[in-house]
């Protein structure tokens, strides 16, 4: 399989198309950005970890029952994927408080919740992906009832299967965003990636942040978290 146009260039990946319609082969990048895109710079070896921490995760998931975009790794930093239209929701999951959250809330980061947490962002870069609800989904059409039930629900299997097997590699899973998209005939399915880049992932006993927080917050060693988290996976 070959790439064949670029489709998407954004801040983290590129797409291309293939000679299949109905596939794209998802090319991962070094770049790093943050603060919508204010904080520029460069993870070494980000791309490769990324694409391999995604694909190991995504079949796993598959094993649960969670449909996936993966199709076949082709290389370090290259994989084929079901082509889909991306459900403009940015669908966030939260085990401790962090972030955003914890801004919002007044609360120091860490602090176990009574019960994970959804919520949805709309994925709209000019608007910088505001936080929504269901109805405002809805009212915009941005998905169906259906699609918003189904993520929901693909979304709270992710968090259990993330949380159980971080947990087995002495990593703590504090909240991750995912993306889903439709394939040609409707089916929802999981899209884009699992990866540093996307979750919070603290190791157990130190509480050291093993994710891309390391690069926005200036807390050095980035790129030893990224391999620490890789190594832990031990798909080397
Ligand atoms: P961003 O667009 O936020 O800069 P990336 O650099 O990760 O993010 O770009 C990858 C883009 O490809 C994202 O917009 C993502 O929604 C999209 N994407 C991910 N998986 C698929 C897929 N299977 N089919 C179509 N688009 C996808
Ligand atoms: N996240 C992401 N992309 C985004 C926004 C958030 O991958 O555009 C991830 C982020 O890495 C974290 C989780 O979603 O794991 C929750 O992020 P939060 O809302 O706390 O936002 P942040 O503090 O990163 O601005």
């Amino acid at each position: 399989m070959e790439k064949k146009e670029l489709l998407y260039e954004g801040k983290a990946k590129k797409v291309f198309t293939t000679d299949d319609p109905g596939l794209l082969i998802v090319s991962y990048k070094d770049d790093a950005t943050a603060f919508d895109g204010m904080k520029k710079g460069t993870i070494v070896g980000k791309g490769a970890i990324n694409n391999r921490m995604t694909n190991h995760i995504f079949k796993l998931l598959e094993e649960k029952g969670v449909p996936t975009h993966l199709v076949e790794e082709l290389n370090d930093r290259e994989t084929v994927v079901k082509k889909v239209q991306i459900l403009p929701l940015e669908v966030i999951i939260r085990n401790y408080s962090a972030g955003s959250f914890a801004k919002k809330m007044g609360m120091d980061e860490g602090i176990k919740l009574s019960r994970p947490t959804l919520e949805f962002s709309y994925k709209n870069d000019d608007l910088h992906d505001p936080f929504i609800n269901s109805y405002y989904a809805l009212a915009l059409n941005l998905a169906t009832q259906e699609e918003i039930d189904t993520v929901t629900r693909y979304a709270f299997i992710v968090n259990d299967v993330m949380r159980e097997y971080f947990s087995t590699l002495g990593i703590e899973l504090i909240d991750f965003k995912i993306e889903f998209g439709r394939l040609g005939d409707g089916t929802v399915i999981l899209a884009d990636e699992v990866s540093p880049d996307t979750c919070r992932l603290w190791d157990k006993e130190t509480h050291e942040k093993l994710d891309k927080d390391r690069f926005r917050r200036d807390l050095g060693n980035v790129e030893d978290a990224y391999n620490e988290v890789f190594r832990r996976l031990g798909i080397q």
